[in-house]
């Protein structure tokens, strides 16, 4: 049984192919949320999606990746996402908080004291943080690599005792995914050469970058003794799972 998790959703769960927030898949998520805090698990939900949904609501610019209109994007969709997330929680009797941190905020012992304080203090409250990075402020050196960054550093910082990564893959294969002889693998011991040899090839011939980061960020996680569940968010629910210790997707631990 798990006390303290961090669960972190990345955009494809919370899109869909066209961009827009998918509402049916978060609400989904929410309700496994909530399922967990009933059952009395402590969590913190990592979620991105900020910019997305800023593109849904400002739709017809030039995506030319410009530093400022990734600043707009964040701005309003992070207040679209958490509107969105407040009214959910609010269906099952829970508050959450929007913590928006950099990677400064990991980099200062002021700034990290400042956010562990708040997390206790929102946790025991029984208050669901609902973490992104502050894309607002964050440009280069102050950028996480991505989501799952931010999420490995918050699972540690907080001394959780599982990570779930959710994204729109199963978990990492013995070989390319698509290809029907591939297998799942189900457990990786970090630092396993075999399989970050496979990942990262797939990401030199442009296959799977995100997967290439996921196992990074999962293998330094495990090595500090904190599993990371890899798995597919959209799958019906994947999060009770967490708790019956049937995971069908990708354990990576020490
Ligand atoms: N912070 C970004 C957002 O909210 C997502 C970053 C990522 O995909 O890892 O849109």
């Amino acid at each position: 049984m798990y006390h303290r998790l961090v669960i972190k959703v990345g955009t494809n769960v919370l899109t869909r192919p066209d961009g827009r927030l998918d509402v049916t898949s978060i609400s989904n998520l929410v309700d496994q949320i909530a399922a967990l805090k009933r059952a009395g698990v402590e969590l913190v939900l990592v979620s991105s999606g900020a910019v997305g949904a800023g593109r849904e609501l400002l739709p017809g610019r030039p995506d030319d990746g410009a530093v400022a209109q990734r600043q707009v994007y964040s701005a309003i969709g992070q207040v679209r996402l958490m509107e969105l997330y407040r009214q959910l929680f609010a269906g099952h009797g829970l508050l959450c908080a929007q913590v928006l941190a950099t990677k400064g905020d990991f980099r200062d012992d002021l700034h990290y004291d400042n956010m562990l304080n708040c997390f206790g203090a929102l946790l025991r409250d029984e208050i669901v943080p609902v973490v992104n990075e502050n894309d607002v402020v964050a440009v280069t050196e102050l950028m996480f690599t991505d989501n799952d960054e931010l999420a490995g550093l918050v699972a540690r910082m907080l001394q959780a005792e599982a990570l779930v990564i959710l994204s729109s893959v199963e978990g990492l294969y013995d070989g390319p995914p698509e290809d029907s002889t591939s297998k799942l693998i189900a457990r990786v011991t970090a630092g396993d050469a075999s399989v970050e040899a496979f990942v990262q090839s797939r990401k030199t011939t442009g296959g799977r970058g995100g997967m290439a980061t996921k196992l990074r960020i999962a293998t330094e996680t495990a090595l500090e003794g904190i599993p990371v569940l890899i798995g597919n968010g959209r799958r019906p629910g994947i999060l009770a799972t967490v708790l019956t210790g049937s995971w069908p997707g990708t354990t990576v631990m020490q």
